[in-house]
Parts: structure tokens; C-alpha cells; sequence
């Protein structure tokens, strides 16, 4: 029970408490931690002096305290929010610290750190085998025993709203003799999910799968814009680049593992054994989520990429990423590879939407998009299974593109 008046359909519930950074317009330039509840945000330092203990960890400008305290403080910290919000003898002291959130501005909410981004969805990398490399196995050899990954761009990683200016970039299509230079012709989006670190890890020492949840803090979405003409000239032999560098756009809110305890799936039977260290075929919960991804462009929904099917779980993800010894730091951020389902309308890319662009996407105002034009507003949004039949919003990552300069 909460003394606070939540519809019964919010997505933001006291089972859910995703934290963010935020400011006001009466005072733009002080961050503020803050946790999302209904269709209000809890400045979360604030309550924790109003109710006499004030705590270093919520007064930071950032999350970066928070995730590198580890699970005992995130533990602490998630009971105590849960407690101010609940109990009718905190109401008159909470209260005051409650802001609409329509009011609010949000902020990238943490340092990002290293930024890897992950294939891990068979769908979509058999899709873009089939797309890049016609004529060959659409997976290449190693993709069932290993989760491949690429070291992205941190300092390109922005929040949901900032908009995305269309890459310049070389061209070059198979017919063409020689590669052009000029706007992207081909720019895509990838609807990802991301991972955020927290807990950092000792260089030398791989992490196990057992250890996800001491590292990992929270979940968040990821847009992993991707210009097909720059990255299909570009990937061979040393993987995405310049494709990929321009921008990539995170949500602001960051869910914490602790609310996706009912999202928890089995994943997918794999048709490949694999090595000891990625074998979660014996754990009694490994960590499949199930979550339900929507895509819109410029408010048509154009695809629901399913999460529960990705090959690979986050667990594997960051056991993969450091068996090498290769240590991970509060803010790192890993994301999972663009989410796609077997099925029409679950693609989460246009390329595979729009096979190449043969078949478009048709939106509400007639327009039919093979991949996206200056002016375009993409938006992903998410919801998770929440306890007792309620559901966990993400919010949602979204992104304008302006024209190339
Ligand atoms: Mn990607």
C-alpha cells in the first residue's frame, strides 16, 4: 500500500522506482537525483534529509556514486525509498519533495564509462548476415559459441530528446567504381536494450555469470543509430566505426535489476553447446528478460521487438566481456544488440523492417520510410512484467534527426 494516489495502470509503481537525473526550470543548472513514481519524480536527496538522514549517495549530480557503491547501498537505498513512499507517517515530509515530472527537464544520468555494444538476437544477425553478405551463411561461424560485441563510443552516448544530426560519411554501394563522400542516405535505428554497471570489477579477474547482479545496477533503452551506407563500406575487416560513433541515445531513466525479478524468462533452448563459462543451461535463473519493446516513428508504431528471444542474456554478455580479464567500471554500459523477433513487425532496425528498403514502412501520414529522413522522430519504449500482474515502464529513448552539416 502507498499513500499516494497512483492510477492502477501506472508503469512507474512502487514495484518499478527507476532513477534519473533531473532539473527544474527555476533552477536549470542544479542536478538533481531523482526516482520516478506514477507521474511524479521524488527528489530522492531531498527526502532523505526531510526525513533526517541525509545521504551523500542521493545529493551527488549524478547517479556515479550511487552505481559505485555496490548492492548493499542500491539495496539500502531502494528499501528506504520504498519505505518513505509507503508509510503514512512519512506523507507530510515526502510530499513537498514530489515534482510533476512533466515539469521536469532529464539529464544523461550518469558518466558513461566504456560503451560495448552486443549482437545478441539470432534473428537480427542472421537477418543483417542475409543483407550484408549475400550469398554466404547468413551467421558466421563463431556467433553460437561466443556474444559479439564491439567497443562503441562513450562520449557520443546522449539522453532520449537530443537530437541527431544525419552523418557525413564515405558511400560506396557493391555497383558503385569508386565510394562518394556526403549525408548519409541510409540512416537506421537500432532498438536496443542496455545494461548499466555499477559495481566495478578487478583487472585480471573475470566476471562469472553467478556475479551479473553484484555488477550490473540497472537496465535502461538504447538507440543505436547506425548509418548502413558508411557502416557497409566501412566493417571489413575491423567492425563498426564511423557507422556508429555519431550518437547513440540512451533513456533516462535507469530501472534497477531488484525491479525485474517477475520479467525473469528462461532464454531460448541453444542449439549449440557452449563453453563452460557461457553454460547457464544449469542455473536455476538465468537472466532471459522479458521485455516488450515498441518502436514508433513520428507516432506510427511500426514494430514490437521482443526481448525474451535474445540468444544470448546480459549474464553471458558481461562474463564474455571480461573472461579475458579485461575489468569493468561504475557507468560502463553494455547494450544487447538490436532486438529483433522472428516475425514480421518485430524487426528493430528499418533495414530488416524494410528488407533494404524493398518494402517500406508505411506511417500514419501516407508516407511510406525506407530508412529515416531529416525531420524524423524515433521512439522506443519498453514495458517489463512487474509483480502481481502490474507492469514496469522504461520510458521511452527518442531522438529527432536534423539534416547534415
Ligand atoms: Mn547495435
Amino acid at each position: 500500500m502507498t499513500w499516494l494516489d497512483l492510477p492502477a495502470d501506472t508503469l512507474f509503481g512502487l514495484d518499478n522506482l527507476p532513477y534519473g537525473v533531473f532539473s527544474t526550470a527555476g533552477d536549470p543548472q542544479r542536478r538533481r537525483l531523482g526516482v520516478a513514481i506514477g507521474g511524479q519524480v521524488l527528489d530522492a536527496g531531498a527526502a532523505a534529509r526531510a526525513v533526517g538522514s541525509p545521504d551523500p549517495l542521493l545529493e551527488a549530480a549524478t547517479l556515479d556514486p550511487l552505481l559505485a557503491a555496490g548492492r548493499p547501498a542500491w539495496t539500502r537505498v531502494r528499501e528506504a525509498l520504498t519505505r518513505w513512499l509507503t508509510e503514512p507517517a512519512f506523507r507530510p515530509v515526502i510530499e513537498p519533495c514530489l515534482l510533476p515530472r512533466a515539469d521536469v527537464t532529464l539529464h544523461l544520468p550518469f558518466t558513461v564509462g566504456d560503451y560495448v555494444d552486443f549482437y545478441a538476437s539470432e534473428h537480427h544477425a542472421s537477418n543483417l548476415g542475409r543483407l550484408f553478405r549475400p550469398g554466404s551463411e547468413p551467421l558466421t561461424p563463431n556467433w553460437k559459441h561466443l556474444p559479439i560485441g564491439y567497443h562503441g563510443r562513450s562520449g557520443t552516448v546522449v539522453v532520449s530528446g537530443t537530437p541527431v544530426v544525419r552523418p557525413n560519411g564515405q558511400r560506396k554501394a557493391p555497383a558503385d567504381a569508386a565510394p562518394t563522400f556526403g549525408p548519409s542516405r541510409r540512416l537506421d535505428i537500432e532498438a536496443e536494450v542496455g545494461f548499466v554497471v555499477g559495481a566495478g570489477s578487478e583487472l585480471g579477474t573475470p566476471v562469472p555469470m553467478a556475479d551479473f547482479a553484484e555488477h550490473v545496477f540497472g537496465v535502461c533503452l538504447v538507440n543505436d543509430w547506425s548509418a548502413r551506407d558508411i557502416q557497409a563500406w566501412e566493417y571489413v575487416p575491423l567492425g563498426p566505426f564511423l557507422g556508429k560513433s555519431f550518437a547513440t541515445s540512451v533513456s533516462p531513466w535507469v530501472v534497477p535489476l531488484d525491479a525485474l525479478a517477475a520479467a525473469r524468462v528462461a532464454p531460448p533452448a541453444r542449439d549449440v553447446e557452449p563453453l563452460p563459462y557461457l553454460d547457464d543451461r544449469d542455473t536455476k535463473e538465468p537472466w532471459g528478460l522479458d521485455l516488450a519493446l515498441e518502436v514508433r516513428v513520428n507516432g506510427t508504431l511500426i514494430s514490437r521487438p521482443p526481448f525474451a528471444g535474445m540468444y544470448w542474456t546480459a549474464a553471458q554478455m558481461l562474463a564474455h566481456m571480461t573472461v579475458n580479464g579485461a575489468s569493468v567500471r561504475p557507468g560502463d554500459l553494455f547494450a544487447s544488440g538490436t532486438v529483433s523477433g522472428p516475425e514480421r513487425g518485430t524487426e528493430g532496425a528499418l533495414i530488416e523492417l524494410t528488407w533494404n528498403g524493398e518494402r517500406p514502412a508505411q506511417l500514419a501520414d501516407g508516407s511510406g520510410r525506407a530508412f529515416l529522413e531529416d525531420g524524423d522522430a524515433v521512439t522506443i519504449t519498453a514495458t517489463a512484467p512487474g509483480p502481481n500482474g502490474t507492469r514496469i515502464g522504461f520510458g521511452e529513448v527518442t531522438g529527432r534527426i536534423l539534416p547534415a552539416r
